[in-house]
């Protein structure tokens, strides 16, 4: 019911943008506008905070439906899970009252800011720096690579709050757009994901209460990167949509394009294709599901099937789309058809949280 709902959805109030909010690399605020008209923009906030409760698996078929019609506009219900998961796993009870509260309701989003200029792979190598005034901390530093940077309200915001103890001495905060000395590079003119701003998050002098801090002082790291084993899943949801979507074009086209005088889709060769693509997809999403629900229960071998959930996903989204591409021959190559949008949407689901290389790491410190 739930994939039904999402999926006559995005059909109908998100796919028909799609294409021109990639072409004019802007904000799908339609995409935003149903999804919180549905209550489907954050679905993973608990019922106690105003929220719909969805668990894992569920907050996976939303995004992985957005994905399916546009990527852009998936990383709303996603990224709204990767900045607001460290309040929810970590933070203190009136942390959650005040800040899941609006997410929730669709008067705020979140963004998560771990990455910098020069510490991507290397997070813990981050500079940004909060130091103890009284009751309040102030930040100062350089955050890169913001997702919604300038739409969202809320930020969760990992700094060095004290420099001798590396991973150990990261602290997670809560920043808002609104406080002062908060600012926002220009968007970055990208490959794909285009409606997706991505922005530098400038902190300077950003003087907050001390209790903005998620859990305990020098946590924030080890908060950073058990978040990232919860979300790691949603983006093996997006890649599976974005696939899904190319796929589901891709077997409709290849009925109706005829050469040597019958529809391509009768020469053996390219059934094999969508064969491959079909299976692998498939393959990607039993794994992907076999991780919410490791997710959901929080399971000790969570970080592995993370890891392995996202890496396997963006590869098969990737190799489906450029295989999408293929199967339509030129026209697969113009912007007059949606599979080059998907191919280069699907790219960028092997590089951030983490890149491809970092979950093979991963999954190798943390084999089942
Ligand atoms: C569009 C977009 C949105 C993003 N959104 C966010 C966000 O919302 N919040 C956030 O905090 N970050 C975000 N990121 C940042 C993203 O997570 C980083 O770009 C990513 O982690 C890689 O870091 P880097 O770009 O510095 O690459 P680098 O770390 O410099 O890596 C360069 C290359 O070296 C490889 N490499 C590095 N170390 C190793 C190693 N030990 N072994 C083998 N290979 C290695 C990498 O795999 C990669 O191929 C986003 C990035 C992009 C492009």
């Amino acid at each position: 019911m739930l994939r039904e709902t999402i999926r006559s959805l995005a059909e109908a109030k998100i796919a028909p943008h799609a294409a021109a909010v990639d072409e004019e690399a802007r904000f799908p605020q339609e995409a935003l506008d149903a999804l919180v008209a549905s209550d489907l923009h954050a679905v993973h906030v608990p019922e106690e905070y105003g929220g719909a409760g969805a668990d894992a698996l569920a907050t996976v078929i939303v995004i992985e439906e957005v994905a399916r019609v546009c990527a852009s506009s998936s990383l709303i219900p996603a990224v709204n899970k990767l900045g607001s998961l460290p309040v929810i796993l970590s933070g203190s009870e009136d942390l959650k009252k005040k800040y899941l509260g609006p997410l929730a309701k669709g008067d705020a989003m979140f963004s998560y800011a771990l990455s910098e200029p020069d510490a991507g792979s290397d997070a813990a190598g981050m500079k940004t720096k909060a130091v103890r005034d009284g009751d309040f901390w102030v930040l100062n530093g350089v955050k890169r690579w913001i997702t919604n940077a300038g739409e969202s309200e809320y930020y969760t915001v990992m700094a060095v709050t004290d420099p001798e103890k590396r991973s150990k001495g990261i602290s997670a905060f809560v920043v808002e757009k609104s406080d002062e000395g908060v600012s926002f590079g220009a968007p970055e003119k990208k490959l794909g994901i285009k409606g997706s701003p991505t922005r530098e998050v400038y902190l300077d002098n950003v003087r907050i209460p001390a209790d903005r801090m998620i859990g305990e002082e020098g946590t924030g790291f080890a908060t950073a990167m058990k978040t990232l084993d919860h979300t790691r899943i949603t983006i093996a949801a997006q890649a599976l949509g974005i696939a899904q979507g190319a796929l589901d074009y891709a077997k409709g086209y290849v009925q109706e394009r005829k050469q040597f005088g019958k529809p391509i889709a009768d020469f053996q060769g390219i059934q094999f294709m969508l064969a491959d693509m079909a299976m692998k997809l498939e393959a990607a999403r039993q794994l992907t599901y076999s991780a919410a629900a490791k997710s959901e229960r929080v399971d000790g071998d969570l970080t592995f099937f993370g890891a392995a959930a996202k890496c396997f996903a963006s590869d098969v989204a990737m190799e489906v789309t450029t295989d999408a591409v293929q199967l339509l021959g030129g026209y697969g190559y113009t912007r007059d058809y949606p599979v080059e949008r998907m191919m280069r949407d699907a790219k960028i689901t092997q590089i951030y949280e983490g890149t491809n290389q970092v979950q093979r790491i991963v999954m190798a410190r943390n084999l089942p």
